[in-house]
């Protein structure tokens, strides 16, 4: 068997078992099949072997916690149950995008933006499931008040110390993957770890917060006890998915003008 047709085998897989697991839905499931074929043909078999090990990271952290992230964040955090594509494609787009920039242009730095993307949107998931874990309280990233467990905004030494160590093995299995030069693997640890910090911000400051008109919870859910819950704050339609792929996107695009300022081109 040829690398791409073994690519193909093993993003197939992948999809398949998410959705068997109910990680992922059919149309999520299929949309990741898309994105790891895409990245295989534009950037060979190491680059999709990245987000493989990536998407099972994410699962296994899923699976390992699961009951302890449910009870946390089940009343509060819109989404439950498997992945939708919209969910996919928030933490993969822009990764997507720069891996086809760097099929038609073939510079390094946009090898280095996709590893940035993938690394951000998984860092994030990482020290968010690991993050609610948490015993104490988070306080909110910006007014650093106690804020509820599973709130978008909060965050503990817990979620921050995951979110850095996971940002590290990143850094280095994307270079022994990919073969960016070691400063391209430092500065995709440092930005997927500053992209989970402006993750934090955007969750605190503009996404959209409601309060149960029931039992008075903070929640991220538009429907609560039953009954539409009570506008508290951020901007409508601003979701925790469109907060996701705003800052995957303004993470990659940061990480390409850093890159261009610094010159790393080839
Ligand atoms: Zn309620």
């Amino acid at each position: 068997m040829t690398v791409s047709a073994l690519g193909m085998a093993a993003a197939a897989f992948i999809a398949v078992f998410a959705y068997n697991k109910k990680a992922l839905s059919l149309c999520a499931a299929v949309t990741a099949f898309i994105i790891m074929t895409l990245i295989l043909i534009c950037a060979g078999a190491g680059a999709e072997l990245l987000l493989i090990i990536s998407y099972i990271a994410v699962m296994t952290v899923d699976k390992l916690f699961e009951k302890g992230i449910k009870a946390v964040t089940s009343g509060i955090n819109k989404k439950t149950g498997p992945r939708d594509a919209v969910q996919v494609l928030s933490n993969g787009l822009f990764g997507t995008i720069a891996v086809l920039m760097y099929a038609a242009f073939k510079y390094p730095l946009f090898l280095c933006a996709y590893a940035i993307g993938i690394g951000e949107a998984l860092a994030d998931s990482i020290a968010s499931d690991i993050g609610v874990l948490s015993k104490k309280p988070p306080v909110d990233i910006c007014t650093f008040k106690r804020i509820e467990k599973g709130m978008s905004g909060g965050v503990s030494p817990l979620g921050i110390s995951a979110c850095a160590v996971f940002c590290c093995i990143y850094a280095v299995t994307a270079k022994l993957l990919t073969g960016i030069s070691i400063y391209g693997a430092a500065f995709t640890g440092a930005l997927s770890f500053a992209g989970c910090i402006i993750d934090s911000i955007l969750g605190s400051r503009i996404q959209c917060r409601y309060i149960c008109r029931i039992c008075r919870k903070p929640t991220e859910k538009n429907i609560h006890c039953g009954e539409p819950s009570e506008f508290a704050g951020g901007i409508r339609y601003i979701d925790n998915c469109r907060v996701n792929l705003i800052s995957n996107g303004i993470t990659v695009i940061l990480g390409i003008a850093i890159l261009l300022w610094k010159g790393y081109i080839l």
